[in-house]
């Protein structure tokens, strides 16, 4: 009987989305073998995540890519809120800890594209595009996945000691692994769109909450800005181009035309956990693991953490197959309760986002203004917003092992 040929690897990656990819570029630095599969040719080209917290980029800063991030994003120090008829006040990210006193935005895709980059220059870091993860299976001391060109063909299996499952939101490796839990939409819809900057607000936000609905707007590279409202109707005979025109000239007063947005869609903001992070030497992270609403801007910069403790949680099992258990029990731990503080920051911006009529425009605009006038509270607001406050795990030698991942130490025991 002709026996099978496996691939092999330390660490085996399903997806590069920005998350997947993260994780491959800190494990190749680190000087782990990485195999990370694609089922994509090329990076997506829709926009979505644009928002990098100072938290993410001191995270870049150990692959040397958070100065090209920041060079090639825009840096945006302050947002403004209005009501319909004034000021409510400003939220200025100055006041955070250095050295990172802003959000970086960069379309997702430009960050993903940055990202692959990075992985096709690592030497132990293979990078296979156009192939999909179809099944995993793992026993005591190894896991097997079945790896299928996605256009159809020959069908490979790696053997590898550890697996991260980075496929997305709409992944189907959580539904083979069993730990898969349903989508709970929020039941309203956004719609969203990038165009050209003509508002002469240079690299300042805009949040707009009325009670006809809110705005937001935020400054892009390249003189682009990106425009989020609450979709107002379900008339499917108006574009989401030609609704969100309409959203942004009656609340803000800007002229944008339909023919000027370079991207636009509609999405419905859901939220989901899985049942279980870890399932023996396999991890999900990032989307795969759970969904956020994007308001608030935290599901990709939450993914990125999750990136960053499974890569200190490998760095230390890879090449001993005994004790890496309670390492992964503790990402299980840290990564809920990172999720928990998001989701519950998510919720409350979906909350302020989406009151409609006076009565409850009125009692948010109350509260918002309220808020922005104390300095400290203002400060905290940055904080919360900008993901300062999200609690980074309470493991001792995780934290030690994420130091070792900022000074790489010698590569890892060729063991697969
Ligand atoms: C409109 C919108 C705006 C957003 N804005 C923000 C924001 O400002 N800030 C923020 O932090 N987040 C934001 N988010 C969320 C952010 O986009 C996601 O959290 C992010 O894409 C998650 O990255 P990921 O790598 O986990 O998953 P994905 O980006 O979905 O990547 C998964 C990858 O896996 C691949 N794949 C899937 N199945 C397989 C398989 N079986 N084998 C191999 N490959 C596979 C896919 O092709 C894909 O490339 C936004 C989301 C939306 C929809």
């Amino acid at each position: 009987m002709k026996s099978q040929r496996y691939l092999t690897t330390d660490v085996a990656i399903a997806g590069a989305g920005p998350v997947g990819s993260f994780l491959a570029c800190l494990l190749g630095s680190a000087g782990l073998r990485v195999r990370v599969f694609e089922q994509r040719e090329k990076p997506p080209d829709r926009s979505m995540a644009i928002g990098i917290m100072p938290v993410s980029l001191r995270r870049f800063a150990a692959i040397g890519l958070d100065a090209r991030i920041i060079r090639e994003g825009t840096a945006v120090q302050c947002a403004v809120v209005h009501d319909a008829k004034r000021e409510l006040g400003r939220l200025s990210f100055a006041t955070l800890p250095g050295p990172h006193d802003y959000i970086v935005t960069l379309p997702q895709s430009t960050l993903v594209s940055i990202l692959w980059q990075r992985l096709r220059a690592l030497p132990n870091v293979t990078f296979a595009t156009g192939m999909r993860v179809e099944k995993i299976d793992q026993s005591s001391s190894e896991t097997v996945a079945d790896i299928c060109p996605a256009r159809g063909g020959h069908c490979e299996k790696i053997r590898c000691g550890f697996f991260a499952v980075c496929d997305g939101a709409h992944g189907s490796l959580r539904g083979l692994l069993g730990v898969d839990t349903p989508v709970k939409p929020y039941g309203m819809s956004f719609v969203m769109g990038d165009a050209g900057d003509e508002t002469g607000w240079g690299n300042v936000a805009h949040l707009f909450f009325t009670p006809g609905g809110s705005l937001e707007s935020f400054p892009l590279p390249s003189g682009r800005r990106r425009w989020v409202a609450l979709a107002d109707s379900d008339d499917r005979t108006e574009t989401t181009g030609a609704q969100l025109c309409r959203r942004v000239r009656k609340i803000a007063a800007v002229r944008l035309r339909e023919a000027d947005l370079l991207d636009s869609s509609r999405f419905t903001p859901q939220r989901r956990l899985v049942r279980r992070y870890v399932k023996g030497r396999i991890a999900l992270c990032g989307d795969a693991a759970h969904v956020m609403s994007p308001i608030g801007g935290q599901g990709m910069n939450t993914g990125l953490a999750d990136a960053w403790h499974f890569a200190a949680v490998l760095v230390a099992a890879t090449g001993q197959l005994n004790g890496y258990e309670r390492l992964l029990a503790g990402f299980e731990r840290d990564r809920r309760l990172a999720f928990r503080h998001a989701a519950r920051r998510a919720a409350c911006s979906m909350w302020i986002g989406t009151r409609r009529g006076r009565g409850a425009s009125g009692l948010r605009s109350w509260i918002v203004r309220g808020a922005l006038s104390f300095p400290a509270a203002t400060e905290r607001l940055a904080a919360l917003f900008s993901m300062w406050t999200i609690p980074e795990g309470t493991d001792p030698v995780l934290h030690a092992l994420q130091k070792r991942l900022i000074a790489p130490g010698p590569p890892a025991p060729d063991q697969y």
